[in-house]
């Protein structure tokens, strides 16, 4: 049996380590838990050891837990490809969407953003490593998009994610972090300060470059079959 608490504590313990190696901040960087695949037990567990930000892929199966744990105050983060026809229940059932990677989605996601919830968070998804088969903008275009999805009411953009291709070293891992976070900073846009970046396999090369969100699920929920 996977034990998520234990999981959970090295986690956290980790991230500090990290923060505290990079010479940042305690706390600057906070952990969301990707419960996809993984039933509501499992989040439960997690959510009474202290862990708040759940991440989400797969909209259907999101919905269904929502709904088994909506007597848990849980900060619910979709992070998987978004469909045009699902922006509708991703604006109204979560507080954060990190795979923003076109402009229609995030004018979507404004325009379907109920009057009486606060603007949905979102980072653009960036395709850092410019890999054909994967989603997300690229660099080129970062600038531009920044400045119309800004101009959206009902959304507020906080900052980027990215998934980099698999790394043979630290310095690998860390090389496109960099590169992001420095063309952020260029924007010179306060407003954008949140980092999404690095997984199970890369969270300590993602720290030393600025992340402030780590995403893990494998290392805390076990593998998914
Ligand atoms: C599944 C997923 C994760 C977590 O991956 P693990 O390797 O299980 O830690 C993180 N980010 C995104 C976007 C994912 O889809």
């Amino acid at each position: 049996m996977t034990d998520i608490i234990s999981n959970l504590n090295a986690i956290n313990t980790e991230i500090r380590a990290a923060e505290s190696q990079a010479e940042r901040k305690e706390s600057s960087v906070s952990l969301l838990a990707v419960s996809k695949t993984k039933p509501s037990a499992d989040i439960s567990i997690a959510y009474q050891a202290g862990q708040r930000h759940f991440g989400e892929n797969y909209l259907q199966e999101a919905l269904i837990k929502q709904k088994e744990l909506s007597h848990y105050q849980i900060i619910w983060h979709f992070i998987g490809p978004i469909q045009s026809n699902k922006t509708k229940q991703i604006a109204t059932n979560f507080s954060w969407v990190h795979s923003v990677d076109r402009l229609k989605i995030a004018q979507r996601l404004s325009e379907q953003r109920p009057d009486d919830l606060p603007p949905l968070n979102i980072c653009l998804q960036i395709n850092i490593s410019e890999e054909e088969s994967k989603a997300g903008i690229i660099l080129d275009d970062l600038a531009d998009m920044v400045e119309q999805i800004e101009r959206l009411p009902k959304i507020k953009l906080r900052g980027v994610m990215a998934i980099p291709e698999p790394a043979q070293s630290y310095d690998q891992q860390r090389k496109p972090y960099r590169q992001l976070y420095n063309a952020i900073k260029a924007l010179n846009k306060p407003e954008l300060d949140t980092f999404s970046f690095g997984m199970t396999g890369d969270l300590k090369a993602a720290i030393t470059e600025g992340a402030t969100i780590v995403r893990v699920g494998s290392a805390l929920f076990g593998a998914r079959i």
